[in-house]
């Protein structure tokens, strides 16, 4: 379906060796279709998550219809058809690319992950991993709730002032306790702070509850009815 899947070309186009797309409700039920029309996509990964902040690195092939056990909200390759997907419902799906070192990575990010670090954790395993250093990388951040609808109590506002030392910048308050979180503002913050320099992180600032044409919404449904798939593909081998 035409016009379904939602891209951005400044973060990353064809010409660089890469594919992605962020979800929307219109997508093709069948995820592989999503990059069918591309002969270099061999499989599509797609794993349980679990809001945490651990990460599945794929540095050998992967065979068509493999599965991994386990839960894992971080998805890291280096290798070529190899398409890492998440799946998201207001929670924020960030995709990261470094074309020098011929890396891509996909993230699910709500506020469980992000107040854990899964963001800084998973560049600096790209580093450890892959040589990848923080100025090289691309980012892409998609759809999320925005901070128009996403009002946490305290159980959230603890967690984040223990584990993001910037967290007054990040919310509204609305009452005693209570405030509006903008989770992009703390994901992006947060790549920041990990070495990543703002004009190289693009975003979607559109807000998932707000658009109910477009998007699902935990928040705004009150239950899972469906997620938004998200997903970026190495395109090339890596030239030695
Ligand atoms: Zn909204």
């Amino acid at each position: 379906m035409a016009g379904a899947l939602i891209t951005v070309p400044a973060f990353a186009g064809r010409r660089d060796g890469v594919r992605h797309f962020f979800g929307t409700r219109h997508e093709p039920r069948d995820v592989g279709s999503l990059a069918s029309d591309d002969e270099s996509v061999r499989c599509v990964v797609s794993v349980t998550q679990v809001h945490g902040t651990d990460a599945l690195v794929l540095d050998r092939p992967v065979r068509d219809g493999e599965t991994f056990a386990g839960g894992w909200d971080a998805l890291l390759t280096n290798q070529a058809g190899v398409v890492l997907t998440i799946r998201t419902a207001d929670c924020l799906p960030m995709l990261v690319h470094d074309p020098v070192r011929h890396v891509v990575a996909a993230l699910h990010v709500g506020w469980r992950g992000a107040v854990a670090g899964i963001v800084s954790k998973t560049l600096s395993l790209l580093h450890h991993r892959f040589g990848s250093m923080p100025e090289s990388f691309q980012i892409g951040i998609g759809p999320s709730v925005g901070p128009c609808c996403y009002e946490v109590d305290e159980p959230v506002l603890s967690r984040l002032r223990a584990g993001f030392r910037d967290w007054r910048s990040v919310v509204e308050e609305t009452g005693p306790n209570k405030a509006m979180l903008d989770l992009h503002a703390l994901v992006r913050r947060q790549a920041q702070a990990a070495g990543v320099d703002g004009e190289r992180i693009q975003s979607v600032r559109v807000c998932t509850a707000c658009h109910p044409d477009l998007f699902y919404s935990y928040r705004r449904e009150g239950t899972v009815k469906g997620t938004m798939i998200s997903g970026i593909v190495l395109t090339r081998r890596r030239s030695r």
